[in-house]
């Protein structure tokens, strides 16, 4: 991601594409995650991630790509 950010072609087509697929399948954004890593920063970004993806009932890990957490199951 953060050499994504170099890139000065962001966002490019390999990005857009890839993006597009995240935001069908996944229900999440690339480039909107780039974007707020640029305005506020990796730490920011990653404190909101941390939110987004703890599991409610039991704190564990949200998979990304499968929408449950990987601990108790239970579907975010
Ligand atoms: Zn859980």
């Amino acid at each position: 991601m953060t050499f994504c950010l170099e890139c000065e072609k962001l966002p490019c087509v390999r990005l857009r594409t890839l993006d597009k697929r995240y935001r069908t399948k996944y229900n999440m954004s690339m480039i909107e995650n780039l974007e707020t890593i640029k305005t506020f920063g990796i730490r920011k970004f990653v404190k909101n991630e941390k939110v987004r993806w703890t599991c409610l009932k039991c704190g564990g890990i949200i998979c990304v790509h499968r929408g449950f957490c990987f601990s108790c199951g239970e579907q975010s």
